[in-house]
């Protein structure tokens, strides 16, 4: 590897066929100090999954800079209360990291429960990095306001400087366990929870209504438009599945040690995964009726959207993509759905992506792809140049680095106002790559057009 790249990043990139490709690639490691990764901390791994329930209210305790991190950059939908829309903080000053945090932390619980409409049932206090320096006994504070209002006051000791995102993912998904726990007794209904998805763009109710049509109840929207009441219903259901693994897999796996519910991964992205998908759900569930019900409703589905594929395809044939997504099952997804297209994906990487999912990628991707763990700007520039991809799909961070180099991109993170799941998804999907790609400002940015 030659320049751009660090010395100790070196065994998380990979460009070539062999033992590096995919296969022994360093990840769910620190990222490298001075690396400038692209990944999000700790704290923002947490709130990306606490975030939209939409009845809690949430506290950063800590500077104010981390409470930015809100609902208007993760853009869930809610079919009920609004009151995860608004973000608290308890905005610590010098004086508080010299004298302690304790005492505004219990006032700024106190002023919601004397002043927010409607009242507090659920109260999340994420501790960001400072607290975590200055000790502040978060746990005792937590405890002691559940005790004087009677109502779930849960502390998320998130540090951005204690681990990566995907320790945030954790204990997040040990917030939930602690919230739904007292509730493990509820008898056994049939039906499913649908885990890691975030209800961007109201997808969650796309995957819903999928389920229900082919006879699935769903008991519980756990991260997405979730509510606790609904929370607390989760410990009840037959089967959990999981869309996004890098931030749910480790809760699946909770509440399958603790509450007996099997899980299982699914990718509702694209018509190959989100087909297997609904054929894998209906077959965990062992009822013959429900599997031919998903297999009749995805053929007639897919059916209704191969002819969009079709017509955009003789004009994304042969075009070039670069991926950077945060987990590896959407990367997984994306590289199948380009390859529906005729499209080849040159550069492809995670934030938190697992060893069993690089090596499906590096399966799925040709001989000269490169694969990416937790990468920086500068690699992602220097890959994608050094590629040619005409686009960059990714999130909120990677828009400007595509812009900049005069490449088309294509949002696939929390900002979006278009839902990329489902069938619904894959018409959006393939249309946004073709007006993105072939958008004539790229000749005129790159001085090809008169
Ligand atoms: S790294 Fe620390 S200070 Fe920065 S947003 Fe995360 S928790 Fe806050």
């Amino acid at each position: 590897m030659k320049r751009s790249v660090l010395e100790e990043r070196r065994a998380s990139i990979s460009d070539e066929r062999g033992d590096g490709k995919g296969r022994g690639i360093c990840c769910e490691k620190e990222s490298v100090s001075g690396a400038v990764s692209q990944r999000a901390c700790v704290y923002c791994g947490a709130r990306v999954v606490l975030n939209p329930i939409t009845d809690a209210y949430h506290i950063v305790h800590g500077p104010i800079g981390c409470a930015s991190y809100t609902w208007d950059i993760r853009g869930s939908l809610t079919s009920g209360a609004e009151t995860y829309r608004n973000s608290f903080s308890t905005d610590l000053r010098e004086t508080d990291i010299v004298f302690g945090g304790e005492k505004k932390l219990e006032a700024a619980i106190d002023e919601l429960m004397e002043k927010a409409s409607p009242p507090p049932k659920l109260i999340f206090v994420f501790a960001t990095c400072i607290v975590g320096v200055i000790g502040d006994d978060v746990d005792a504070v937590c405890g002691a306001a559940e005790a004087k209002y009677g109502i779930r006051v849960i502390p998320v000791k998130a540090p951005g400087f204690s681990g990566t995102k995907m320790h945030g993912y954790r204990l997040a998904c040990d917030a939930i366990m602690t919230l739904i726990k007292p509730h493990a007794d509820a008898p056994h209904v049939f039906g499913v929870n649908i885990l890691g998805d975030y209800n961007l763009a109201g997808e969650m109710w796309i995957i819903k209504n999928y389920l229900e049509e082919i006879g699935i109840p769903v008991v519980s929207t756990v991260t997405g438009d979730s509510s606790y009441e609904a929370l607390t219903r989760a410990p009840s259901a037959t089967l959990n599945i999981v869309q996004c693994a890098g931030s749910s897999a480790y809760l699946a796996e909770r509440m399958e040690a603790e509450f007996g519910i099997p899980y299982i991964k699914v990718s509702f992205f694209g018509v190959e995964d989100t087909t297997a998908s609904l054929l894998r759900a209906a077959d965990a569930l062992d009822r013959p009726d429900i599997s031919a019900n998903a297999r009749a409703f995805a053929e007639r589905r897919a059916a209704e959207v191969m002819p969009i594929i079709e017509k955009y395809r003789p004009r994304l044939h042969g075009k070039r993509a670069a991926i950077f997504v945060g987990g590896g099952f959407k990367a997984i997804s994306l590289i199948r759905q380009f390859n529906e297209l005729g499209m080849e994906t040159v550069v492809v990487g995670t934030q938190t992506g697992k060893k069993d999912e690089y090596e499906i990628i590096a399966e799925l991707v040709g001989d000269g792809a490169v694969i990416l763990d937790d990468a920086n700007p500068a690699e992602l520039e220097r890959f994608m140049l050094e590629k040619q991809a005409d686009i960059l799909v990714g999130g909120v961070k990677e828009r400007p680095l595509a812009y900049k180099l005069g490449m088309a991109f294509c949002d696939h993170n929390h900002e979006r106002k278009h839902p990329l799941a489902g069938f619904e998804g894959i018409e959006n999907f393939v249309k946004e790559i073709h007006t993105s790609i072939n958008s004539p400002v790229w000749g005129y940015v790159k001085g090809d057009a008169a």
